[in-house]
């Protein structure tokens, strides 16, 4: 794959003529907006076919999963958004206390500005698309910047882009870390990365010199743990679908799993089974599996490949970008590959006795994106979420709990900053501002403390 440079000096121009284009108050208007997400539906069905070819061409992402990820997502998304936005943007009147008396209280949603989006190569598609959604909808304009790894897409990203919005509104700026960095040094009112935990540090780093607010959207270690009472048949078909699809590369892919003791053998066995069904015999020639984003990182994952035993896949061509689904037993914590996000088919396994260990271990990592228990033991179930701090997870299933509008979707210390998706995706590309509506009809002089004639009224 070449790498292809850009450059972002026409940039600042174009952020002025956004800024300019926002004080007009065009895009605040709740039937502009609406007319706009229902634009990016149509040009998005327009495009469908290219979108999912350039997903198989860059990715070899199957078609179906291309389909359900990426663009009925962002259908799903924009549905749900369309048929509350009305309610959404009206300010909010909120209970006044009696120390106010004769006052009224409210809470109005406005747009921040001009809003950066950066977006990752994993599903380069929905995770440029699916925070643009969040910004039209709260009345911003935005400047999207793709991920260099999938060129085609960011180029179709860009055609779609600048065939439906004036690029006073909305643009695409394409390029890899120079441009970044020098987007980065300009002054956006609100910036959304997604992408690793060292970006997000730089992209924080460079925000904060214009206290521009951030949301986060990052990685980590999402651990899948087993108990003893799990159905271990469901466990596995969804441990397997949740760890291999897209070849691993998913921000909430279970990075590791953790099983008891007693499980262990039944567990690795069916998903063996489940590894096959899912995927085919050969992943190498397989139309249902993934290909790795590029040699480099196919190659840091090899690598992973000389820890602990290999007890499924194994094989790999650094080449065609392929590894196979590989599950690695004879882990410990202090190996390399427990060290970093692994984002690929590489499922490493420990075993566990105790559930505290568990709990123990896990709270020694810097907190997860996701966590997945399977247990059908209910006091375990509440001991984890009451006990670890992550993300956002599952009891009983991986990765699902992105796919639905109704539960934002973000990270916690390490793992990101800020949530989004359904109406938490309007939230966040809002400013709630308060406001206390006064009456000028009579005026205490108890309020005014300093005055010596204060108490007099009373
Ligand atoms: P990345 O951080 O390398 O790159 C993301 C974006 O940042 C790209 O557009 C890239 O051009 C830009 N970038 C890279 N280096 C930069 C720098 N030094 N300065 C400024 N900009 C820079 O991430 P990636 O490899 O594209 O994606 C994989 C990572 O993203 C994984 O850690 C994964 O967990 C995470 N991710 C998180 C989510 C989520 O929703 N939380 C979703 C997908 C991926």
């Amino acid at each position: 794959m070449t790498l292809y440079h850009f450059n972002a000096s026409g940039v600042r121009p174009l952020l002025e003529k956004q800024k300019e284009y926002f004080r007009t108050g065009v895009t605040r208007d709740i039937d502009f907006r609406l007319e706009q997400l229902k634009s990016l539906k149509s040009v998005i069905k327009r495009y469908e076919k290219e979108i999912i070819q350039t997903l198989k061409a860059e990715l070899r992402k199957p078609e179906l999963e291309a389909y359900s990820a990426e663009v009925g997502f962002v259908y799903e998304e924009i549905n749900f958004i369309v048929k509350r936005l009305r309610k959404w943007v009206k300010p909010k009147r909120m209970r006044t206390p009696i120390t106010h008396i004769g006052s009224r209280s409210y809470i109005y949603p406005e747009p921040y500005g001009v809003t950066l989006i950066i977006s990752p190569w994993n599903y380069p598609f929905q995770l440029a698309i699916a925070p643009l959604i969040g910004a039209i909808a709260a009345g911003n304009c935005a400047v999207i910047k793709p991920s260099e790894y999938t060129p085609n897409m960011s180029r179709l990203l860009k055609k779609v882009i600048s065939e439906t919005f004036d690029e006073r509104y909305i643009t695409v700026v394409e390029g890899g870390v120079d441009v970044s960095t020098e987007l980065l040094t300009m002054r956006f009112d609100h910036i959304f990365f997604t992408g690793s935990v060292p970006v997000g540090k730089i992209v924080m780093e460079a925000a904060a010199k214009h206290l521009t607010p951030v949301t986060l959207e990052l990685g980590g270690k999402s651990p899948a743990i087993v108990d003893e009472s799990a159905n271990l048949e469901l466990a596995a078909k969804r441990i397997v679908w949740g760890k291999f699809s897209n070849a691993g590369q998913t921000c909430i892919a279970p990075d590791y799993m953790l099983v008891h003791k007693h499980v262990k053998q039944p567990l690795i066995d069916k998903m063996k089974y489940y590894i096959r069904e899912f995927y085919g015999e050969n992943t190498e020639t397989s139309e249902r599996y993934s290909a790795i984003v590029s040699e480099r990182h196919a190659q840091r994952l090899v690598d992973f490949l000389k820890t602990g035993t290999i007890v499924h896949g194994g094989c790999y061509n650094i080449e065609k970008r392929w590894i196979e689904p590989t599950i690695l037993e004879g882990i410990t914590w202090d190996d390399d590959i427990m060290k970093e996000e692994i984002f690929g088919p590489i499922l490493p396994v420990i075993e566990y006795t105790s559930i505290e260990d568990v709990i123990q271990m896990i709270q020694q990592y810097e907190k997860p994106l996701a966590l997945y228990l399977f247990s059908e033991n209910r006091n375990i179930q509440e001991k984890m979420i009451e006990q670890i701090s992550f993300g956002g997870g599952c009891l009983n299933d991986t990765m699902l709990h992105i796919a639905t509008p109704y539960l934002p979707f973000g990270g916690v210390g390490q793992s990101g900053i800020g949530a989004y998706h359904g109406k938490a995706s309007f939230d966040t590309f809002s400013h709630y501002k308060s406001i206390l509506k006064q009456t000028t009809k009579f005026d205490l002089s108890i309020r005014y403390p300093n005055n010596p004639n204060a108490l007099k009224w009373i």
